[in-house]
């Protein structure tokens, strides 16, 4: 009897089979098979991961402001751009990418279309809190150990940099018959550590504790008897002797491989994603753009952490210099200029503070972006942030465009946040402004998380901002082409 009503039951779900196939539409000839939702979404998940990965790659071959510049210039030259020099002339072509750097820690690259209608400029920043050697380096410690006397440059999280594997990179300047030439080092292995006291002996560790940069940072490197210097390991790793080496800007780097993570690698964590993630997103964006009429320029600038008063930093005549180059070499009039300036926009990219998973008090609770939740658009009524609301609508109606979500960062009213350069820039160069980031938690810790979507997010409106015209209408309304 069971094995009776088995076969019914088979011939029954043949049958139903058969009926809902027929039911089917057909597929047309030559129709792409339409994909499921599901694997819409995994394909999209690949691209966001590849294109984190891709900025993990950039942000190890960056150790320094130096190495950053130095992989961005690699990146423009593969697409055919050519580095001019401020200390000599160059033969101008409308339409070929340049690329300019200042200090070997700054770059500002452009492209011109005959007859620009306007500017269209992304600032980023190549530098982020470190450490850095002074003239001499070397300490001896009870004839024990020996140290290295490092100081601090911008404002890290000190406690970050404790117990885990650092190195040196930087340059150094050499002799060379009668010259003076930098030389880019990386000296790429576990050099130093910073050990933390034991909590043994020190058991107020966990209640706030305070190091102190002179006493409680200096990184351990070799034991007092008998070691190589580090002078000497550098000279052998850029093949100099070491009596030629006249001066050096050397600082700690982390030698944590940054990683995807979380419980479908929604996030991702690395040293330096303050800034060097707006430095290859506008980078990436600005070489996938299409020429337009306007002029295009990129532009990553160093010392935002100590403040951008520096001869490359934002404070600087860097950008206004090559806003100068390019006019004369267009030919483009003062009152031109000043015509062009009005129809422009400037980006200043650097990140955001997303809502903390432990203390989500800290954000305004209204203005709290989050990882993964598009790009964020940067407000201060005290002018730490450009933004204005001509500007920030601008960049919305862009990030619409493109399909890219806005989150809004304003800073909790009791609490003074940080500051970035486009306030700055705009002293110099008055162009209607917006200050954006890529959502990111433990800014200027050695080691920052951040969401993997946003990194495709910020290349994919940054591209679309490089595609755009804006007019201005002086009536106070703007026109978007
Ligand atoms: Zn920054």
């Amino acid at each position: 009897m069971k094995y009776f009503i088995d076969c019914l039951l088979n011939l029954c779900y043949i049958i139903y089979e058969r009926i809902s196939c027929r039911l089917k539409p057909k597929k047309l000839k030559g129709e792409p098979c339409k994909k499921s939702a599901a694997s819409v979404d995994n394909d999209m998940d690949a691209i966001y991961k590849k294109e984190a990965k891709e900025l993990l790659e950039f942000i190890k071959k960056s150790p320094t402001a130096y190495h950053a510049v130095r992989s961005i210039c690699d990146l423009l030259k593969e697409s055919n751009g050519e580095q001019i020099c401020e200390a000599f002339d160059f033969d101008f072509s409308y339409g070929k990418t340049y690329y300019i750097t200042r200090s070997m820690t700054s770059i500002i690259a452009f492209r011109v279309p005959k007859n620009p209608k306007g500017f269209m400029i992304c600032a980023s920043h190549t530098d982020s809190p470190t450490f850095k050697l002074k003239p001499s380096f070397e300490k001896s410690v009870c004839g024990k150990y020996i140290t290295l006397d490092v100081e601090k440059y911008g404002g890290m999280i000190h406690s970050t940099w404790l117990d885990r594997p650092l190195s040196v990179a930087g340059r150094i300047t050499v002799r060379e018959e009668n010259r003076v030439i930098s030389k880019l080092l990386t000296l790429d292995r576990d050099l130093l550590v910073i050990p933390n006291v034991c909590i043994h002996f020190n058991r107020s560790i966990n209640d706030g504790g305070k190091y102190n940069p002179q006493t409680d940072l200096s990184p351990l490197y070799a034991e007092g008897t008998d070691h190589t210097s580090l002078i000497k390991l550098i000279a052998e790793e850029t093949k100099v002797r070491q009596s030629d080496i006249l001066s050096h800007e050397l600082f700690l780097y982390d030698r944590t491989p940054g990683c995807i993570w979380g419980s479908d690698g929604q996030f991702f964590s690395s040293s330096r994603i303050d800034d060097i993630a707006c430095a290859y997103t506008s980078l990436k964006a600005f070489l996938k753009a299409e020429p337009t009429e306007c002029v295009q320029i990129y532009a990553s600038l160093d010392n935002e952490e100590t403040g951008s008063m520096s001869r490359q930093g934002a404070h600087s005549t860097f950008l206004y210099d090559v806003l100068n180059l390019i006019c004369s070499k267009a030919d483009i009039s003062n009152s031109n200029r000043q015509r062009m300036i009005n129809s422009s926009l400037m980006v200043s990219a650097d990140n955001a503070h997303a809502l903390h998973p432990c203390h989500p008090e800290y954000c305004d609770q209204l203005n709290a972006p989050v990882l993964n939740g598009g790009v964020a658009i940067k407000t201060n009524a005290a002018q730490r942030y450009v933004t204005d609301a001509v500007s920030a609508s601008l960049f919305k109606e862009i990030c619409r465009k493109s399909n890219v979500p806005t989150q809004s960062f304003a800073n909790r009213s009791d609490i003074a946040g940080g500051s970035t350069l486009g306030n700055i820039l705009t002293t110099n160069v008055p162009i209607c402004a917006v200050d954006i980031g890529m959502p990111q938690l433990a800014m200027h810790s050695a080691w920052e998380s951040a969401g993997v979507k946003d990194v495709k997010y910020m290349t994919d409106c940054l591209s679309q901002f490089y595609m755009t015209r804006i007019i201005c209408l002086c009536d106070g309304s703007y026109e978007i082409v």
